[in-house]
Parts: C-alpha cells; sequence; structure tokens
C-alpha cells in the first residue's frame, strides 16, 4: 500500500506506517496538487488542513481509505467517499483523557485562584490572604453530560474525594448505576453543585442551557466549568453572574466567538479563568490520534477490518435501500426528540416492498443513527450506530409487516421510555414523508425547524397557538392537522421558519386544552 500523510502528524504514527507500507509525507501538499497526485496513493491521512473534496475523490482512483487524526470530519465529503466506497476513519477517543485533565487543571485553578495568584506574583506582590483557596475534598461535582469525557471527569474527581451528581436525561438510570453516579435533574445539579462541569454537545436543546435563571439557581460560590463548545454558556448572562457575585467563578476553554472579542467584557473580571480551546491539545492526544490512524490504515492493508469506520461501503444492492436511508434517519430524529429523554426501546417495523428487502440492518443503523444524533457529540455513524446503542441501554427490536397501509412502502419507529411513547411512520415518495403520529394520519415534509402540539379538538384551540407563535415572532410555514374524532384529540404539526424556544415551548403547554408542546428539529 502506498500512503501519503498530508498534514502533520505525530512522528509515532509515521513510524508505525513505514514498518508496514510507502509513505510520502507533503504536509504543504496544494490543493491542485493533491487532485493531480491522488491517484498514486491507496490511503490519505490527514488533520484539518487538508480537504478531501469531491474533487480529490473523484480523481482518486486508487484510494481505499482517507484516515483523519482527530474527531469531526468536516474537512472529508463523507458521501463521496461513500458512494466511490472508500473508506473513511477517525480516531474519536484521543482526546477524552486530555480533555477532562484541562477541566480538572481549571477545576483546581478555580478552588485555588492560580491564574490571578500567578499574575499577582509576577507584578512582584505577595498578597497571600487574597488568594484565599477551597478543597476539591467533599464537594458536590454536578456534571452536565456523562459521555466520553464527562466520565474521565468524574473518575478523576472520585480521587479528589468529591461527590458527584449527574443531569444527563439520555443516559438511562441502569448505565448511571452501573458508572457508580447518581443521575438528576438539571435544577438539583444548579442547587446542590459546588463545581459544575459541562461536556454536552452543542445542540438546539444546549444552546444557553446556563443563561441568567440557571446562575441565580446557582450556589453564590459555585463555580462552572465549559470545555464543551461555546455557546452552552450564555455569556452575556455569564458576565451579570460574576461581576454581581452570583457565583464564585468560571473557567471556560470555549467561547461564544472564537477568538472571543478583543474588547470582550469577560476579560475585566477576576473570578474567570479562560484558555484558548486548548482542552484537547496535548502531545500524548496528537500521538494517540496519530497511533490510532496509523493502525487503522495498516489494518486495511493487511485486509483486517478498522475500528472507526464512519461510513459505510455501498454494498450490492445499495441502490434498493438509497430512498429509504434518509426517512429512517429522520423517523430516528423525531422519536428521540419527541421522547425528550433516554430511549429504552426502539421498534422498527418495515411495512410493505420495504419490508421485502432482504437484509434491512442498514435501514435500522440509520434509524439508530438518527435517534442518537441529536444527542450525542459526534459522529455517531451507521457503523457505530448500533455499538452506541446497546452501550446507551437501547434495545431494538425489528419487524415487517406484509403490506404498507395504503403505501408501497412504510416505516414506523416507535420509542418508549419510563415516562413517555411515540410513534412516527413515514416514506419516501421523491422525498421523505411523515405519514403518522401516534394514531393520527398526516402528510407532512420531516424539515427544518417542527413543532407538535396535542391538543382537544374543539374551536380556538388552533387559534390560540397560533396567536401564541407569533406574539413571539415565530412564522408558520406550513400546517397539518390530524384528528381523532373517538378521542376528541387532534395533533398539530407545523413548519416553522425558526425554532421555537424553550420559554415558548411551556408557555404554549399552559394554554387551555393543550396538551403537549413540542419543537425538533429535522
Ligand atoms: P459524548 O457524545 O460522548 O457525550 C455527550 C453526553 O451529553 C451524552 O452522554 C449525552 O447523553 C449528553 N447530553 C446530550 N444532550 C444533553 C442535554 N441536553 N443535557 C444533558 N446531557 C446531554 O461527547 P464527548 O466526547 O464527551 O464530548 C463532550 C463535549 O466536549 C462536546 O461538546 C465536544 O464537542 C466537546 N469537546 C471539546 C473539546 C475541546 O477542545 N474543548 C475537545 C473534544 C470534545
Amino acid at each position: 500500500m502506498k500512503v501519503l500523510v498530508a498534514d502533520a502528524i505525530n512522528e509515532k504514527g509515521i513510524e508505525k506506517l513505514e514498518k508496514e507500507m510507502d509513505v510520502v509525507v507533503d504536509t504543504n501538499i496544494t490543493p491542485e496538487d493533491l487532485i493531480k497526485t491522488i491517484k498514486e496513493y491507496d490511503g490519505i491521512i490527514i488533520r484539518s488542513r487538508t480537504k478531501v473534496t469531491k474533487e480529490v475523490i473523484q480523481a482518486a482512483d486508487n484510494l481505499k481509505i482517507i484516515a483523519r487524526a482527530g474527531v469531526g470530519v468536516d474537512n472529508v465529503d463523507l458521501d463521496a467517499a461513500t458512494e466511490k466506497g472508500i473508506m473513511v476513519v477517525n480516531s474519536p477517543e484521543s482526546t477524552s483523557i486530555t480533555v477532562a485533565e484541562h477541566t480538572m487543571g481549571l477545576m483546581l485553578s478555580l478552588a485555588r485562584k492560580l491564574s490571578i495568584a500567578d499574575k499577582s506574583v509576577k507584578e512582584g506582590k505577595w498578597e497571600k490572604k487574597k488568594f484565599m483557596g477551597v478543597e476539591l475534598r467533599n464537594k458536590t461535582l454536578g456534571v452536565i453530560g456523562m459521555g466520553r469525557i464527562g466520565s474521565q471527569v468524574v473518575s478523576r474527581c472520585k480521587a479528589f474525594e468529591m461527590d458527584t451528581i449527574v443531569y444527563d436525561p439520555y443516559l438511562p438510570e441502569e448505565i448511571a448505576s452501573q458508572m457508580g453516579v447518581q443521575l438528576t435533574d438539571l435544577n438539583t445539579v444548579l442547587k446542590k453543585a459546588d463545581f459544575i462541569t459541562i461536556h454536552v454537545p452543542l445542540t438546539s436543546e444546549t444552546k444557553h442551557l446556563i443563561s441568567t435563571e440557571e446562575f441565580k439557581t446557582m450556589k453564590d460560590n459555585s463555580f462552572i466549568v465549559n470545555c464543551a463548545r461555546g455557546g452552552i454558556i450564555d455569556e452575556e448572562a455569564l458576565y451579570h453572574a460574576l461581576k454581581n457575585e452570583e457565583i464564585g467563578g468560571c473557567a471556560l476553554d470555549v467561547y461564544e466567538e472564537e477568538p472571543p472579542k478583543k474588547d470582550s467584557k469577560l476579560f475585566e473580571l477576576d473570578n474567570i479563568v479562560l484558555t484558548p480551546h486548548i482542552a484537547a491539545s496535548t502531545k500524548e492526544a496528537q500521538r494517540d490520534a496519530a497511533i490510532i490512524v496509523a493502525e487503522e490504515v495498516i489494518r486495511l492493508s493487511k485486509n483486517e477490518s478498522p475500528q472507526n469506520i464512519l461510513n459505510m461501503p455501498r454494498t450490492d444492492n445499495y441502490k434498493a435501500y438509497m430512498p429509504f436511508l434518509e426517512i429512517c434517519k429522520k423517523l430516528g430524529s423525531f422519536i428521540s426528540q419527541t421522547l425528550n429523554g433516554n430511549i429504552d426501546e426502539l421498534e422498527i417495523v418495515y411495512g410493505g416492498e420495504v419490508g421485502e428487502l432482504k437484509n434491512k440492518e442498514i435501514l435500522t443503523r440509520n434509524v439508530l443513527q438518527g435517534a442518537m444524533n441529536p444527542y450525542l457529540s459526534e459522529n455517531v455513524t451507521t457503523v457505530n450506530a448500533p455499538i452506541i446503542a446497546k452501550e446507551r441501554g437501547i434495545s431494538v427490536i425489528e419487524g415487517i409487516r406484509n403490506d404498507g397501509k395504503g403505501y408501497d412502502s412504510i416505516i414506523k419507529v416507535a420509542g418508549k421510555n419510563k415516562n413517555h411513547s411515540f410513534s412516527v411512520e413515514g416514506t419516501n415518495l421523491h422525498d421523505p414523508k411523515i405519514l403518522k403520529v401516534n394514531d393520527y394520519w398526516v402528510d407532512v415534509k420531516p424539515e427544518g425547524h417542527m413543532f407538535i402540539a396535542k391538543y382537544k379538538d374543539i374551536p380556538g384551540s388552533i387559534g390560540k397557538i397560533g396567536t401564541l407563535l407569533g406574539e413571539n415572532d415565530i412564522n408558520i410555514g406550513v400546517m397539518q392537522v390530524g384528528r381523532d374524532l373517538n378521542s376528541g384529540e387532534a395533533i398539530m404539526i407545523l413548519t416553522l421558519d425558526q425554532s421555537v424556544p424553550k420559554p415558548v415551548i411551556e408557555d404554549l403547554k399552559k394554554l387551555d386544552n393543550i396538551h403537549n408542546a413540542i419543537g425538533l428539529k429535522l
């Protein structure tokens, strides 16, 4: 095999590769030269500089693997690679410990005022009293998001003899108790924790998860750390909370705008510690990423299967499944967002012609990917989705029915957890379509910002919802209503120009005769 290393990666990875294959290192290669020369290579290793675009992939007549030393793969055209049967791999685990250790560093820095003490000594001062700190021991750690990084922080904080409480509505209780942590709600974390650390992805649900009200709920001597993504903490609200000493302090590695503006008000404050998005930057993380991707390429060269494949190479009958991939993903996403919490069980039933396809596993994988993507940070793929689902305690039931309920094909996805159950059915009619939500027949394109309400089917209910949305400047694009004459209930599905903010959803739920209101993004 011949491999091009197109971005600077740690030499340990290159050494490993060189023992097994021809390696060309050209970390300054231009996009034009890459297109010209890519046909010479069986594999390419990149970090973030090199863009493996559609044009590169089209010219890559011999390429079998694209390996990204790191997590995100925004610089690779995944669809084009899949279409050409080229495997894309990454190194998702390489940064978890590094980010967890940075989080510990920031917690200690806040507890012992390290950064301002350092500055003071360098200014020639000796202000011992000013820098009285607190211990981590016996303090309550509140973790928001108990995934790869959150769980590494927890195990390190155990060594500091801290008690841990966790807010992660997508983690089943059984899995949390196996991890030795207690799950609770966000309010309890905010009220009880002395140190709060955030490890969730940035989604419409987590955008400004911590804002004015949340800071007011936190203890006035508590600390908060964000090494996840900018925008989860509302920085304007943070500034006021720190300035008015509503909380003890904050440490940020990530910002709403990166780099932050030179005149950011946050820079005026003493009770904040700031680092320039370096939580994942250690020699070990870079070395591990390089070694992991080198090993993936070597596995492929020995006809073994790489472990972190992000796409699934095309199978012979891929074309028969293609029309249903997107609707499967959307149905999964719909269910996970309507359940609004962990999924205990997903039942997927294929009806009509789609039920007759030989191996529906690829479709089920797409449902699972769609179901977990809204709340897992990155890279839930059709390859790893079944494994992640199992780790997260989701049981999957697959079935077929012999008719399509009047359509050529229909796919039903039903999900449940301890508090809710929801089902949705859809198909592909040139475009993905939702046909049924619970017991109500509808005809909706699942795309963009959407809103679902269940209400009593009496005059005025629809008007009240429309008025409240209008009062909040939310424009309705498409409206669909499904009625159940027996129960006297109806369901409304709206496609909107923008998302419905959480407080508006809460106000909608309070309206008379409105039984449920859910915002989602498909
Ligand atoms: P992960 O997907 O393994 O875990 C995310 C966890 O958050 C999951 O357990 C999920 O159930 C939970 N979650 C999702 N939505 C939630 C919500 N609304 N409320 C509470 N919990 C919720 O992700 P990870 O690899 O642990 O990464 C965590 C964060 O760290 C991500 O935002 C990632 O982008 C970020 N990150 C930052 C750096 C850096 O350089 N600062 C480096 C790597 C990762």
